[in-house]
C-alpha cells in the first residue's frame, strides 16, 4: 500500500523521528568508565515524569506486564491480601497476575465504562481493622475501556481509614501523556511502559518506587529473581545493570525525556486533552457512544466507542486496516466485537486527529453504519479552531 499509514492503537504509539534515530545507534560496552555519567541523570530525569522526588525509578528489559510482576513480588508475600478493582482487560489481567503468583486478591467488580469505585474501596480499608490487605491496586487509565481512574481519592480513602496498604498504579497508558502526581498521591509503584506516552519501541519496563516500598521489600518473602529491585538498585547506584541493558533502549529514552521536557510536561498534558476532546466531538456527532460512563471518566489517551447494535466493532476494524492501513483498536474481553477504540497518545498532533477521524468516517461509511459523512471531522476542526493554543491565535 502506498502512503503512509495510520497507527492509531492505544500502544504501540508512532515513534518520532528523534527517538528513532536515537536508538538506531550502534551497541555500545554496558562496562564503560563513561556510562554511568549517562544512565544517573536519565534515572534523575525519569523521576520527573512520574513527580516523584523521593522515590527510585527502575527500568526493566520488560514490557509493562513486567513491571506488574516486579510491583507484586518485591513487596508482597505468598497469600498476602490485596485490593483491587476489574472494570477492563487490563485490570482483569493485572488481577489475574496476583492470583497466579499466590496472592489473594479482594476483587471489587465494576461495570465497564466505571472506574475505581473508591467508595467501596473506602468501605473495604475501614473495615480491615487487622490491616490484612496489604496492596491496593489501581488502574491509572483502563486502556480497554478509555476510563480514567481518581488516584487521588483512593489515596484519600487509604488516609481516612488511617490504612497502611501500598498504593500501587498502573500508569503503562497515562504516564507521559496525563497528569500522574506521585509524590502528592503518594504512590508506593507505579508501572509504565515505554511503547505507549513515552513514545518508544516496546522493550523497556519503568518504574518508580517510594521508599516505603523498598523499605517493605526487604522483608517480602515472594520468590523473585529478574526482577528484583535489590540486585537492580545495588548495581544502578553505580550507574550500571545487573544484566546487559539494552543500550539503545536507554538512548531512546534519552530522547523521549528530551522532547517531552522541550515542550514542557504540563503543555504535554494540555495538547493530549486538547487532541482527546476533539475525538470526544467527534463521536458525539457522528451520534456514538464512549464506553467510559460519565464526563470524569473519560481519557485523555484512549477513546473506546459502541458501534450501534447489529455492527461488529472487529470487522470494522478488520477492513479499516484492509481497505486505508488504518490501525485502530478492537474491544477486548466483554467488550469485543462492540467497541472500537482510537489511540490518541505519544507523538501526536492535530493533522494527526483529522486523518484517524476520516479513516473511521470512510470505515463507517463502508460498513453502512448510518452517520453524516464529514460531521465528525467538522466538529474536531471546530474544536481545534475554538482551543488554538494562546500565542497561535494571537499570532494569527
Ligand atoms: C498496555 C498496557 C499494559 C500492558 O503492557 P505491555 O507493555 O503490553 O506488557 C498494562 N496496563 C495498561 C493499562 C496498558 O495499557
Amino acid at each position: 500500500m502506498p502512503g503512509v499509514r495510520g497507527l492509531f492503537i492505544p500502544g504501540p504509539t508512532n515513534v518520532p523521528d528523534a527517538v528513532r534515530r536515537a536508538v538506531d545507534v550502534p551497541m555500545e560496552d554496558q562496562r564503560a568508565p563513561d556510562l554511568p555519567a549517562f544512565t544517573l541523570p536519565l534515572f534523575e530525569d525519569v523521576k520527573k515524569v512520574f513527580k516523584s522526588r523521593t522515590g527510585q525509578a527502575f527500568l526493566f528489559p520488560s514490557s509493562g506486564t513486567g513491571g506488574w510482576e516486579a510491583a507484586l513480588t518485591n513487596t508482597l508475600s505468598p497469600g498476602d491480601k490485596v485490593l483491587a478493582a476489574r472494570f477492563g482487560q487490563f485490570s482483569h489481567l493485572w488481577i489475574d497476575m496476583c492470583i497466579r503468583l499466590g496472592f489473594e486478591v479482594d476483587v471489587v467488580d465494576a461495570p465497564w465504562g466505571e472506574g475505581v469505585p473508591v467508595d467501596i474501596f473506602a468501605a473495604r480499608l475501614k473495615a480491615d481493622r487487622h490491616h490484612k490487605i496489604k496492596a491496593v491496586l489501581v488502574p491509572h487509565n483502563e486502556t480497554a475501556t478509555g476510563v480514567t481512574s481518581d488516584i487521588a481519592g483512593v489515596r484519600k480513602a487509604l488516609d481516612e481509614a488511617d490504612h497502611p496498604a501500598l498504593l500501587f498504579a498502573d500508569g503503562v497508558s497515562s504516564i507521559a501523556s496525563i497528569d500522574f502526581r506521585m509524590e502528592d498521591w503518594r504512590v508506593d509503584i507505579a508501572v509504565s511502559g515505554s511503547q505507549k506516552g513515552f513514545m518508544m519501541p516496546a522493550g523497556l519496563a519503568i518504574l518508580c518506587v517510594s521508599q516505603k516500598a523498598l523499605a517493605q521489600a526487604q522483608d517480602a518473602q515472594s520468590r523473585r529473581c529478574y526482577f528484583d529491585f535489590a540486585d537492580m538498585a545495588r548495581v544502578n547506584k553505580d550507574g550500571y545493570f545487573p544484566y546487559t541493558p539494552p543500550t539503545h533502549m536507554l538512548r531512546g529514552l534519552r530522547a523521549s525525556l528530551d522532547l517531552l521536557f522541550a515542550e514542557g510536561l504540563e503543555h504535554v498534558f494540555q495538547r493530549h486533552h486538547r487532541l482527546a476532546e476533539a475525538v470526544r466531538q467527534a463521536v458525539s456527532a457522528w451520534g456514538l457512544k464512549l464506553c467510559a460512563a460519565a464526563p470524569h471518566w473519560q481519557s485523555d489517551t484512549v477513546s473506546a466507542i459502541y458501534l450501534p447494535d447489529g455492527f461488529d466493532s472487529n470487522a470494522f476494524v478488520r477492513h479499516a486496516y484492509k481497505a486505508y492501513g488504518l490501525s485502530l483498536g478492537v474491544g477486548l474481553s466483554k467488550v469485543a466485537g462492540r467497541v472500537f477504540r482510537i489511540g490518541h497518545l505519544g507523538d501526536l498532533n492535530e493533522l494527526m486527529v483529522l486523518t484517524a477521524l476520516s479513516g473511521v468516517e470512510l470505515t463507517l461509511r463502508d460498513q453502512g453504519v448510518p452517520f453524516t459523512a464529514g460531521s465528525g471531522v467538522a466538529a474536531a476542526i471546530e474544536h481545534f479552531h475554538r482551543t488554538q493554543p494562546a500565542q497561535l491565535a494571537k499570532a494569527a
